[in-house]
């Protein structure tokens, strides 16, 4: 224990600028080659010293469940049983990131809660370490840990980094109804059957290009890379996104993409008025529950205030 009172951690979500899925391994995970791309829609994590770890949801997931089914919960177990401690927390989460909305705001949460615990306890692991606990909870906490832009592998958790210039301007479109990621993958084989998975070189260069358009800091270069192979399959379940994407492109969004498994739809637009007129004209069509505008690459999980001893 550091006798610190609180320890304020925020986290961000992500949006999928290219995501591959290749055919189900043994294990059932999809390959997968995706580019990440870390948004200003935060999640904020107090963590402060209690007996026992317990946690209480703020805005978006006000009726999420605090027990163990909650993987901040389950990011502080790790980490305690990890560095030995027998203290416990109570965290108080604030979600901004729309759940089970493919920005991977639970895989924040985990990774904004290992690094408050980790400062409220003064475990002394490392940040090597924290990471690999973050791919022990699950694919998309590792990124959430490093944020800016980086390329995931794997399952999506083998992250490394991506130079980007610049900053990007989304329009976000939300739905009060998420996805389930694993019914979203399932619709995809069923959609794919035995064919090709992705290319292995129709990937590299997919890729490659998003690489490069990032290192352009031009957003007409980035808009003509965004792609994502799970988009048919969200489609497929949630038949509406599809008038959402039209909407983005009557609206003259530069282009527009289902995120991770959906249901956000993710439009880039030019610059930060180019983007307030997106989303006014989104609002205007009705095809969202909630229309929001949100910046990136932004930080990994950080610090924003440590409360003293006291
Ligand atoms: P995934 O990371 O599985 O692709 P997602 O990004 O679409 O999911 P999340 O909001 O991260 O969406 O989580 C999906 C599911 O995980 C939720 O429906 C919920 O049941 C469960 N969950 C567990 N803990 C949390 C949490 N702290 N915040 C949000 N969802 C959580």
């Amino acid at each position: 224990m550091t006798g610190l009172r609180a320890v304020h951690v925020r986290a961000p979500g992500k949006i999928n600028l290219t995501l591959r899925a290749g055919l189900p391994r043994e294990d059932g995970y999809h390959p997968l080659e995706t580019v990440f791309q870390a948004v200003s829609l935060y999640e904020d994590v107090i963590a402060r010293p209690a007996e026992d770890i317990s946690a209480e949801l703020h805005g978006r997931g006000a009726d999420l469940a605090t027990g163990r089914e909650n993987l901040a919960v389950r990011a502080a177990e790790l980490l305690r049983e990890t560095a030995g401690e027998d203290s416990g927390v109570h965290l108080s989460i604030t979600k901004q990131v729309p759940v089970a909305g493919g920005m991977a705001g639970g895989s924040a949460d985990a990774a904004a809660t290992l690094i408050a615990c980790d400062q409220l306890w003064g475990t002394g692991l490392g940040r090597e370490e924290l990471a690999e606990l973050a791919a022990e909870l699950g694919a998309d906490v590792p990124f959430a840990l490093t944020g800016m832009s980086a390329m995931g592998t794997g399952r999506g958790d083998l992250i490394s980094p991506v130079m980007s210039r610049g900053q990007y301007h989304w329009v976000l479109a939300i739905q009060d109804e998420g996805l389930s990621t694993p019914e979203v993958f399932a619709e995809f084989d069923a959609l794919t059957g035995d064919g090709p998975g992705a290319d292995d070189e129709d990937d590299a260069r997919h890729g490659g290009e998003v690489v490069s358009a990032l290192l352009s800091a031009d957003p007409l270069v980035l808009a003509r890379t965004l792609h994502n192979d799970l988009e048919q399959a969200a489609v497929s379940l949630r038949p509406g996104l599809a008038d959402v994407l039209a909407a983005a492109d009557r609206a003259g969004a530069l282009a527009a993409v289902v995120s991770g498994s959906g249901p956000t739809v993710a439009a880039l637009a030019l610059d930060a008025p180019h983007a307030s007129s997106v989303a006014d004209v989104l609002r205007g069509a009705e095809v969202a529950d909630e229309i929001q505008v949100a910046t990136g690459p932004v930080p990994g999980a950080r610090v924003i205030e440590h409360v003293g001893r006291g």
